[in-house]
C-alpha cells in the first residue's frame, strides 16, 4: 500500500487538495487496490440513494393529498383578467410604432379574452351558488 493509496476515500468524496488530487489520479491508473476501492466506494454510495417511488404511486399520493376543493377554480377568473391585462399592457409597451394599430388589436384581443374569462366567471358563480347551497 503506497501513500496515495491513504487519499481514495479523499478523493472519491472531492476533498483533496488539487496537488493531492493530481498525485492520485497519477496513481490510480496503476493501482488495482485504488480502483477496487473506489468501485466499492461508488456502489455503496449508490446503495445509499433511496431508489424513487414510482410516478403512478406519487400520482395517486397527491391526488388524495390534494383535497379537491371548490377553491381550486377561485383563482381562474382573476388569473384570465389578470393575463388579460397583463398582455394588453404588453402589446402596448412592446408596439411603440404601431402604437395605434396596437391599441385596436388589444382592445380586441382583451374584449376576446374577458369573454373568456366571463365565462370562466359565471361558471365559477354557478359552482359558488351550488357550494352555498351546500351549507
Ligand atoms: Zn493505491
Amino acid at each position: 500500500m503506497k501513500k496515495e493509496c491513504e487519499n481514495v476515500t479523499l478523493y472519491f468524496y472531492g476533498e483533496l487538495e488539487a496537488q493531492e488530487k493530481a498525485l492520485f489520479q497519477a496513481h490510480l491508473p496503476h493501482c488495482p487496490l485504488c480502483q477496487k476501492e473506489l468501485a466499492f466506494l461508488a456502489k455503496t454510495q449508490e446503495a445509499l440513494v433511496p431508489p424513487a417511488a414510482p410516478p403512478a404511486l406519487v400520482e395517486a399520493v397527491l391526488a388524495q393529498a390534494k383535497p379537491v376543493s371548490f377553491w381550486r377554480k377561485f383563482y381562474k377568473p382573476a388569473l384570465g383578467l389578470a393575463t388579460a391585462m397583463a398582455a394588453g399592457v404588453c402589446l402596448l409597451v412592446l408596439s411603440p410604432n404601431k402604437a395605434q394599430q396596437s391599441v385596436t388589436e388589444s382592445a380586441n384581443w382583451l374584449a376576446y379574452v374577458s369573454v373568456e374569462a366571463d365565462e370562466e366567471y359565471n361558471s365559477f358563480l354557478q359552482e359558488f351558488e351550488t357550494f352555498e347551497n351546500e351549507f
